[in-house]
């Protein structure tokens, strides 16, 4: 890679790239961009290096993105509030996967990259984000002292602990936080607090915050950990893969998705990365990683990574030794979140077809074993058996470990890399009754997008 300051030459190869990167990018410009854009586009046919390097300073690289040179977004009958809101879920990096799991996809992945977020979205909508994001923290500030004036809040950690452990349903508890938080219906900490009700027969124990007794030791950060609202980069798309090639750093590697991320992570509102690995090719996946883990270690109110380890990608597929090395590798990435406990590995089976469980216990053991070797610590704290592809209700086994609610089953706002918005309703869940317990698993398709009509460039 070159460096601005690795020599004449090598800069102005980096200068002129970035100068090409700019006249190709597709985020709308302003009157003012669109006239530095036939500048530079003269400029470049005339090979006038020594008027990129004095305007270098102007032109969009990720470290000074020049965002007043790209139009605002148009949020249309929506407004921006509305979308940006609590109710957004989900912001698309692109869209097509080449793992290209085959018979497991659910989301209907298409096996190439077919369209792609240009980098200015991100830091158009990482600015919109953030304006919320500082009303919704206000808005809990509010809320706790308004709790803890009233004399709401119990004393200390284990009366609360103790009080919810001894409530039989979500719907009990959900009532008791509402009541003892005096929230209004459309308040977006009810609407949060919701998000959780998916299920009357889910249990107590599931509910996401119980494990955070264990991280915390006062209830002060218990409560707003708690009050996070995730948001997603993917639906049908594997994050790390991102990159917009017309939008450099100073380096001239392209913004990636380790830039995307720290665009819109935020404490209120962190981004939850579930990926499925790269292929050892992709070094630009590889170095995106690398800068969502130099983010991610060592805060423990990050939203946190999911590896996802399935035989139905397709490099699995062609050639699993290769596999299998290409996992050890990715691991030794991921490792410093292991620290942090905000990694988790999901072994996605297919239990209706045969040989897939043993699949996953197999390479579960070579990944621990080789844990075990590398770093001298099992992975058994932190993974676990899924049994289904990730956008069908419950990725679950009960034959390995806990129950656990689909994350990616988010409903709300999702942006798309086009631009467009659409809106996604929680989804129905349909089981099937086996032993008197309800099992999910295979019936809850997720819901399908609905078209706003709203589109953001
Ligand atoms: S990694 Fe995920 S999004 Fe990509 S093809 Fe596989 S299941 Fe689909």
């Amino acid at each position: 890679m070159l460096a601005l300051t690795s020599g004449k030459r090598a800069s102005n190869q980096v200068i002129t790239k970035i100068a090409r990167a700019f006249t190709k990018q597709t985020f709308p410009l302003t009157e003012e961009g669109e006239s530095l854009k036939r500048e530079v586009i003269s400029v470049l046919e005339r090979e006038d290096i020594a008027w990129l390097r004095r305007n270098m300073p102007q032109l969009p690289i990720v470290e000074n993105p020049h965002p007043e040179l790209f139009s605002e977004l148009d949020f249309g009958h929506l407004g921006e509030s509305e979308v940006m809101g609590h109710k957004l879920s989900v912001i698309q990096t692109h869209q097509g996967c080449y793992h290209n799991c085959v018979g497991f996809c659910s989301a209907g992945a298409t096996g190439r990259i077919t369209s792609k977020m240009p980098f200015m979205a991100y830091v158009k909508l990482a600015r919109c984000k953030f304006r919320y994001d500082r009303r919704y923290a206000h808005i809990c500030k509010n809320w706790y002292h308004h709790m803890h004036k009233m004399g709401l809040v119990p004393k200390n950690e284990s009366a609360l602990e103790k009080k919810i452990k001894s409530m039989k349903t979500v719907g009990e508890f959900l009532d008791f936080i509402i009541q003892v938080t005096r929230l209004s219906d459309i308040h977006p900490i009810a609407d949060h607090l919701r998000l959780w009700q998916v299920n009357d027969e889910m249990e107590i124990a599931d509910i996401p915050w119980w494990f955070v007794f264990k991280e915390h030791k006062r209830f002060l950060p218990v409560f707003f950990h708690s009050l996070q609202m995730e948001i997603l980069t993917f639906r049908d798309n594997d994050p790390v893969h991102y990159y917009d090639p017309f939008f450099l750093s100073e380096d001239g590697s392209p913004a990636d998705f380790g830039d995307a991320f720290r665009m819109v992570d935020t404490y209120v509102r962190p981004v939850f990365v579930s990926t499925s690995g790269w292929n050892s090719a992709d070094i630009i996946a590889e170095q995106a990683t690398r800068k969502v883990v130099d983010a991610m270690k060592g805060d423990k109110s990050s939203a946190g990574l999911r590896l996802s380890i399935k035989r139905y990608v397709s490099l699995c597929r062609t050639d699993p030794v290769e596999y299998l090395s290409n996992l050890k590798r990715i691991l030794k990435v991921l490792w410093p979140l292991v620290e942090t406990d905000i990694l988790q590995l999901a072994f996605f089976h297919d239990p209706r077809i045969k040989g897939d469980k043993h699949w996953a216990e197999e390479i579960r053991k070579e990944i621990d074993d080789y844990a075990k070797r590398e770093f001298g610590q099992s992975i058994a704290g932190f993974s676990k058996y899924s049994a289904v592809s990730r956008r069908r209700g419950l990725a679950y086994d009960p034959q390995y470990s806990e129950e656990d609610w689909d994350p990616d089953d988010k409903w709300g706002y999702e942006i798309r890399p086009d631009g467009s918005v659409t809106w996604r309703d929680e989804s129905v869940l349909v089981g099937k009754e086996t032993r008197g317990k309800i099992d999910y698993r295979f019936e809850s398709p997720m819901a399908e997008p609905i078209i706003t009509g709203v589109k953001l460039w």
